[in-house]
């Protein structure tokens, strides 16, 4: 049968019909809100490569989370931007480092209503922005005394609050140690978010301004994943479960929603999309300039993601998007 029996333009033609059929939803309890807590600074201040957002001090951190929640967001990721970096990152897995003081405030006020989500890297508390420690010699970043520094960053965040950690760094075998040393500090029941398909991306440059963390020599390249890879992002994904992972992360989304998808279709974890800094600073921008309309291009980007395969997104447009959705 074809035309003009079948005609597809009959479930289109009113608004009732579209949203009735509409397969995809957005629900603010699946976005996760990113939140930059800066231990240096006493007001919020703009990120100028991110209009419309801005890093916080400490003591506006506890606003936030509550802004989050008015809009059904359940969720934060915490980034932070430590007064003092130093070849080891010691500030990422000091007790009374920037994140650790963030998580402590949140926890006390939100108990369980709200999901704390820290990054768990090296790179923004490293006076050479690298995510691990770096061999002297050849610039190279060493992975296995890496590993050590991550596990130590995540205790020390879940003893202050953190609910779920996500280790981010693109080490191998970053999952693995990081639920050992959760485990041996009696943390068992805490989740593992690992970034596992995290390309070395053109889209985090506004990132890394928001959280000082640009690499002073060289790139990420030989950690972060290549990206015309498809087979070694499955890969990645199957090794971090197999070392424990509870969910997954692709990071960029945009660029690679053929990943979410094959994620999807491979793997029975909760799949999340990272909808980075560049994604977001290219929409804003274009909306700045009236050449397209956020809202419809925030909620189309979105619903892609989430047809793609992703359960959960983390995305900076999450806090007014309730607004929009109604
Ligand atoms: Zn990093």
């Amino acid at each position: 049968m074809s035309f003009p029996t079948i005609r597809m333009r009959r479930l289109r033609r009113t608004e009732a019909l579209r949203t009735m059929l509409n397969q995809v939803q957005i629900q603010p309890s699946s976005l996760i809100y990113p939140i930059f807590v800066d231990e240096t600074i006493t007001e919020p201040v703009s990120i100028t490569t991110m209009p419309g957002y801005f890093r916080y001090p400490l003591d506006k951190v506890v606003d936030e989370g509550r802004a989050a929640l008015e809009q059904g967001v359940k969720s934060i990721l915490l980034f932070g931007v430590p007064s003092k970096k130093d070849e080891t990152g010691s500030g990422a897995y000091a007790k009374n480092g920037v994140v650790q003081k963030a998580a402590k405030e949140l926890k006390a006020q939100f108990k369980e209503d709200l999901v704390i989500i820290g990054d768990v890297c090296l790179c923004e508390y490293t006076n050479h922005g690298h995510c691990g420690i770096v061999d002297k010699e050849n610039g190279d970043v060493r992975n296995d005394e890496t590993l050590e520094l991550l596990g130590k960053t995540a205790v020390s965040q879940v003893e202050s609050g953190v609910d779920i950690v996500a280790p981010s760094a693109m080490m191998d075998g970053q999952v693995f140690t990081i639920r050992e040393f959760l485990d041996d500090a009696g943390f068992e029941q805490t989740p593992i978010l690992a970034y596992s398909a995290k390309y070395a991306s053109a889209f985090y440059g506004p990132f890394r301004d928001a959280a000082e963390s640009t690499p002073k020599f060289g790139n990420r390249k030989s950690y972060q994943m290549n990206q015309g890879s498809v087979s070694e992002a499955l890969r990645e994904i199957e090794l971090d479960i197999n070392e424990g992972a509870d969910m997954i992360m692709v990071k960029p989304a945009l660029a690679y929603l053929d990943i979410i998808s094959y994620a999807k279709a491979s793997f029975d974890v909760p799949i999340v999309a990272y909808n980075v800094s560049g994604e977001y600073s290219m929409v804003k921008a274009a909306a700045l300039n009236g050449w397209i309309d956020e809202k419809s291009a925030v909620y189309e980007i979105l619903s892609g993601i989430k047809r793609a395969g992703a359960d959960l997104i983390i995305t900076y447009h999450a806090k007014n998007l309730r607004a929009w959705l109604k």
